[in-house]
Parts: structure tokens; C-alpha cells; sequence
């Protein structure tokens, strides 16, 4: 066997499938029975990644043509396009995308079995998989990919040891519900994403309703503290914040079809190892979700892209072992080009944006920020700020606030 993939979230199944397509021998492993457990992201993505094919359109589950936010005194502001901005993407039919595409490349798809260890020698990774029935398996591969996402299973050792050069994960959590509404309730949320922000909302974090296929709502609350403030418990205060906006919205009575959650974390630089002997992360495992929209899914799909033709060829000349360490050693460096320069000055800022959105003072800032951009942005120009990280595109008003951004941190 060549590879084996530890998680098959985007990242691993969109890996396993390309090394499959180039003729590698495969093995994914996946802890989860079914791509319905747990489909905790609320998988907004812009319309771009749908058409360029990144993303499989067959796991859109609606799209929408404006941004909605309402701000910390509860005053909505809307901005439309009158073309297609974006999808929100129903996950569970993603990962089931993915992982048929992988099986039909001829990928071994281990599922309801979680990878325990993994240990790399010179020549070859020995890993040890749990069964669904507690069984125990050995398996020796050339490589293995760590792609467990911000668990960093594998990976996630060698990178606290080295300390990410100063560089420290920033972790957020969120919470999220499907609801399923009336034609009449969800037509107020139709067609455009809709974000909370503001103390009095959500603390240090925010809160969204974006609407999905068949009158169903994903309401959620993600909230991103400051490191020393993690020990509070945020999943109580989280859920909190989303009863309250159920509630705010008349929501309490309709059913609840789903309820879900899940972390996601990210350094600002990116600077944590990529691979560890024959280990290498893929995906949130190394820090690809971009924490200022909390958006990941299309990173993990791009750092799968830009890894497979470098796996390809380090599995050809395994023999020789300083070859395949000279092309590890090129993944982090392209990975980083690839995202840009851009993307750190976004993770940078979601920091400071997040970290300070506590109170009064956190809220005044963001209502600046709001007013500017209903004075100066139009719809598409939102996405290009939040997906594409083009913070210089609003000119001087702007500015102080994303200056303060950078300096503060
Ligand atoms: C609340 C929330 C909302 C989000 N909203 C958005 C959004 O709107 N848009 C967006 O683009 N991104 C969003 N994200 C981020 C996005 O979902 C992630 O960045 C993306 O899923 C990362 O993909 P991945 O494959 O790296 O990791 P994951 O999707 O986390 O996949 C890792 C997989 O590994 C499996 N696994 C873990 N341990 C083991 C083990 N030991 N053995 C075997 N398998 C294992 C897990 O079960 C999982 O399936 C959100 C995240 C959260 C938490």
C-alpha cells in the first residue's frame, strides 16, 4: 500500500481521490459510520469555488444573492447582487460527494474505523486502526496523511513541540441547528446569508441563520476567545446565544431537525510543521481554515490539490529517502503561495475582531466598521472582502479600523 489517509473530511477524501486517479494504492480511514454524523459545518462558500469545480455543485443546497448583517443594536443592513454571490452547501452531501468519487478511484474507504497511531520509521509508516467492533489492524504504507482536521491527530505532536515558532492555534467553536420553518418565516431568510454581530448577540465570536433546500434553516453561533479565556465554558455560553436568536425569531416551536457542532483552528502564519518523517497534514490539520468568516472547506480542497502531485512523486522515489524529504519540504512553501499573503492579514484580523467583540467598546468598533460598509461596499464587494481578502479595495474610511487590526496583535 502507498498512502493511508487518516479522516475523510474535504481534505482527505479530495486527497485520496486524486492519489487514486494517479495510480497510487489507497486507504482511507474515517471515524464516522455515516457522512450524516456530526455534518457540523454551515459550509457557505463562494459562488467562484462552485463554478471553477472546486466544489462538487451537486452538494449545494441553496444559493444566495445578498449579505445581511445585523449589527450590535439589532438594526439590520442588507447589500444584494443581482447575480448569484454564493451557496451554502448541505455538508453531509458534500462528504458523500467526495467520498463516492474517492471509492470510484479506487480508494479502500475504511468508515466507522478511527486510526489510533501511526509510527514513521526510515523506509515506512506502521499504523494501528480501530475496528467499528474495537478490532485492531496493522498497516505498513510509505506515507501517511494526517487529515483529521483541528485534531491534528498525527500531526499535531511534532507541531506543539516545536512550539509553532511563537506563532499560537487560535481556536473557535460553534454550535448549529437545523430548523425547518414555514414558507412564510423562511422567506425572510431566503436567498442572501445573514450574520449576527456584536456583544449583546454572541461574545467574542457571532451567530448566522442561512437558509438551506426545503424551508430549512442552519442557525448557529461560533464564538473565537481569547486563548486565556478558553477554560470558560463556551459551549454553554454558545448555546445560550442560540436559544435566545430562536427565540428573538419565533423559531421556538418549529422542529429541530439536526443539531451538530465542531471547532475549528488555525495559527496566523501558518508556520507549524507540515510533516513529520512520513506523516504529513493536510487540510485544518495545518491550519488552512481562515478564521475571519470561519471558512475552511475551500482551503482544505487547495492544500489536497497542492500536496497530491507531490505525494505522487515522493511515492515513486521512496528509496530514496532525502528525495521525498526535499518534496515535503516544497508542500509548505507552495501551500503558503497559494493562500497568499492576504490570507494571513484576514487570520490577523479575525483575531483582533473576535478576541475584542466583548463589549461596549468591541461593539462601537464593529458598528464603525458596518456603517462604513453601508456607506462604501456594495454585495460583491463584501464577498471580495471576506473571501478573497481584498481589505485595500474600501479605500481611507476603512483603513484605521484594519490598521488597528494589524497593530493590535
Ligand atoms: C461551526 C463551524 C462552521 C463552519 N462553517 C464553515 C463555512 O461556512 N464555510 C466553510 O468553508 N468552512 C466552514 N467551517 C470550516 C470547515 O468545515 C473546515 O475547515 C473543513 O471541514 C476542514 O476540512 P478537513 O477535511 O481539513 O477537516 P474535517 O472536515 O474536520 O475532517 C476531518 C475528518 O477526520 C475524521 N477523524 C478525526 N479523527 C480521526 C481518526 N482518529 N481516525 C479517522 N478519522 C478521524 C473526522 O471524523 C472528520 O470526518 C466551519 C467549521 C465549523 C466548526
Amino acid at each position: 500500500m502507498d498512502v493511508l489517509i487518516a479522516g475523510a473530511g474535504p481534505a482527505g477524501s479530495r486527497l485520496a481521490g486524486n492519489l487514486a486517479g494517479k495510480g497510487l494504492s489507497v486507504i482511507l480511514v474515517e471515524k464516522l459510520a455515516k457522512a450524516s454524523q456530526n455534518a457540523f459545518s454551515s459550509a457557505v462558500v463562494p459562488i467562484d469555488s462552485i463554478r471553477s469545480g472546486l466544489i462538487p455543485e451537486e452538494s449545494v443546497s441553496s444559493y444566495w444573492k445578498s449579505w445581511n448583517i445585523f449589527d450590535p443594536q439589532g438594526i439590520a443592513h442588507q447589500w444584494t447582487n443581482p447575480q448569484c454571490l454564493g451557496a451554502v452547501l448541505d455538508f453531509q452531501k458534500l462528504r458523500e460527494n467526495l467520498w463516492q468519487k474517492a471509492i470510484d478511484q479506487g480508494v479502500i474507504f475504511l468508515s466507522g474505523c478511527y486510526v489510533k497511531s501511526a509510527l514513521s520509521t526510515k523506509d515506512y509508516v506502521e499504523v494501528i486502526i480501530v475496528g467499528p467492533h474495537q478490532e485492531v489492524m496493522t498497516k505498513r504504507v510509505l506515507f501517511v496523511v494526517d487529515a483529521t482536521g483541528h485534531s491534528r491527530l498525527l500531526i499535531g505532536k511534532k507541531q506543539r513541540d516545536s512550539n509553532f515558532n511563537g506563532d499560537k492555534i487560535l481556536i473557535g467553536s460553534g454550535i448549529e441547528w437545523i430548523i425547518k420553518v414555514d414558507i412564510n418565516q423562511f422567506k425572510r431568510w431566503d436567498d442572501r446569508i445573514t450574520f449576527f454581530l456584536g456583544s449583546k448577540w454572541v461574545k467574542n465570536g457571532y451567530a448566522w441563520i442561512f437558509p438551506m433546500a426545503d424551508c430549512k434553516l442552519k442557525v448557529g453561533v461560533c464564538s473565537l476567545p481569547p486563548l486565556d479565556e478558553r477554560k470558560i465554558n463556551y459551549n454553554q455560553i454558545n448555546l445560550l446565544a442560540l436559544k435566545n436568536l430562536i427565540s428573538r425569531f419565533d423559531m421556538v416551536d418549529s422542529p429541530v431537525t439536526d443539531k451538530h457542532g465542531g471547532i475549528i483552528n488555525s495559527t496566523i502564519n501558518r508556520r507549524e510543521a507540515h510533516y513529520s518523517g512520513r506523516i504529513i497534514g493536510v487540510g485544518d490539520a495545518v491550519s488552512t481554515a481562515n478564521l475571519l468568516g470561519g471558512e475552511g472547506i475551500r482551503h482544505a480542497l487547495l492544500s489536497a490539490d497542492v500536496l497530491a502531485p507531490l505525494l505522487v512523486k515522493a511515492c515513486k522515489l521512496s528509496s530514496n529517502s532525502n528525495g521525498y524529504f526535499l518534496l515535503l519540504h516544497k508542500y509548505q512553501k507552495q501551500l503558503s503561495r497559494k493562500l497568499g499573503w492576504r490570507w494571513a492579514i484576514s487570520n490577523r484580523l479575525a483575531k483582533k475582531t473576535w478576541w475584542n467583540l466583548s463589549d461596549q467598546k468591541g461593539d462601537k468598533r464593529i458598528q464603525m466598521l458596518i456603517k462604513s460598509l453601508s456607506l462604501k461596499a456594495s454585495a460583491d464587494e463584501i464577498s471580495a472582502l471576506l473571501f478573497d481578502y481584498r481589505f485595500e479595495r474600501y479605500g481611507f474610511r476603512l483603513l484605521p479600523y484594519l490598521l488597528m487590526g494589524w497593530r493590535g496583535v
